[in-house]
């Protein structure tokens, strides 16, 4: 198989494996022993994954990561409850979205795109509004590519009684987030991120006791975390039809993360590919939005060039041209673009990768990548 496709320096899809791939070349019945026996190991090697012992468990939630975090924030916050939701960015803007839809009510603590949520100002908030029954944080917020404090947060809430909920989407898997260190309820993520496994699957890992107290909490009967969960333990069947293919890839994916060296062989990958993108990308005089020790090696965020001739669509069409996907910004803050260090992407793909910035640059006659404020200053 000759490989045609070109390398996603995106926040997901991602590229993946062929041996991924090759794992969807079947057909199985939902009740298929086999499918069965996949399916039960990747719930619990999801668990191992945050070190959850036995007081976990993983709720699989059919659809994109989405459908897992209305899920996770449907079947946990109570209909009396009330959300505190911290908002740095489009995915937690999102969970505000899904708690107004839901009937849920909710406050916000929201900080700038380029900066960490502040663990104090959650303080602040849990003392000041009683009500309060649960925080909803963003571990990396993809917007910019940040990575909050979770684990100083997850202790704020716990030191005030309160219960976490997660969105770790973009770092599970890469980034260390564990039952031991922090004290959530729940944590969402998808098969599509740094597993590196196709999109269809979302998932839920939840702590057992704080899921059997939320049974009846759901706005939703396809999204009640609790019916699904019960239903799978009872009967090892899907409520609705499983993305059977996707989560057999999943399984693959999973494998190939854990001979990788788990979430720390991952990360290690990916750091990598954060380090030799963002040196590269400076040689060229591009600018980062985040200062290095804000930055989570997952996706990183560039400053628009000031020069005249960079025209972003040409720019990205041209990298596409020669095999590198990369991704438009999605920031109020600044004029932005953004390009993923992960997925099935090494060393050599992403030196390939400033390769090719290089040249189309040359191409588009623009000699430096340095933003507005550095080019009036040089
Ligand atoms: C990708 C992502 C999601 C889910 O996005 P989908 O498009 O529904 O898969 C949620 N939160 C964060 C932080 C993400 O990066």
């Amino acid at each position: 198989m000759s490989r045609q496709d070109p390398w996603l320096l995106t926040p997901g899809p991602l590229t993946t494996s062929l041996t991924v791939k090759q794992a969807m070349l079947h057909d199985w019945g939902s009740r298929d022993q086999e499918f069965i026996r996949i399916n039960a190991g990747m719930r619990r090697r999801l668990v191992e994954l945050i070190q959850g012992g036995d007081r976990f468990t993983t709720v699989p939630m059919q659809g994109s990561g989405t459908f897992a975090v209305e899920a996770m924030l449907g079947t946990f916050v109570p209909r009396d409850g009330k959300a505190l939701i911290l908002v740095n960015g489009a995915y937690g803007k999102r969970m505000t979205r899904i708690c107004a839809y839901a009937g849920r009510a909710y406050a916000t603590i929201e900080a700038p795109e380029d900066k960490p949520i502040d663990p104090a100002a959650v303080a602040r908030a849990l003392a000041s509004d009683p009500a309060i029954t649960h925080v909803c944080a963003v571990h990396c917020e993809t917007t910019s590519g940040v990575l909050n404090p979770t684990a100083e947060i997850g202790a704020v809430v716990a030191k005030a009684g309160r219960r976490l909920l997660i969105d770790a989407m973009s770092a599970f898997g890469a980034i260390p987030l564990l039952a031991t260190e922090v004290a959530f309820d729940a944590v969402a993520a998808s098969s599509n991120k740094c597993i590196e496994g196709v999109p269809g699957l979302g998932f839920v890992i939840a702590r057992i006791e704080a899921l059997k107290a939320a049974k009846g909490n759901a706005h939703a009967l396809t999204l009640d975390l609790h019916d699904q969960w019960e239903v799978i333990e009872k009967t090892q069947q899907y409520r609705f039809t499983p993305p059977i293919h996707c989560i057999v890839a999943f399984a693959q994916a999973l494998e190939e993360h854990a001979a990788e060296g788990g979430v720390e062989g991952r990360g290690a990958r990916y750091r990598n590919n954060c380090k030799i993108l963002v040196e590269g990308m400076r040689a060229l005089g591009f600018e980062t939005l985040l200062p290095d020790r804000l930055q989570a090696p997952i996706i990183v965020t560039f400053h628009m060039p000031a020069d005249p001739r960079f025209v972003f669509e040409s720019f990205y069409d041209k990298l596409r041209e020669r095999g590198y996907v990369i991704y438009p910004g999605k920031l109020t803050v600044a004029d932005s673009f953004r390009i993923g260090c992960i997925g099935r992407l090494g060393e050599a793909e992403m030196k390939g990768a400033l390769e090719a910035v290089r040249a189309v640059m040359n191409e588009l006659g623009v000699k430096s990548g340095a933003p507005a404020k550095l080019a009036a200053s040089a």
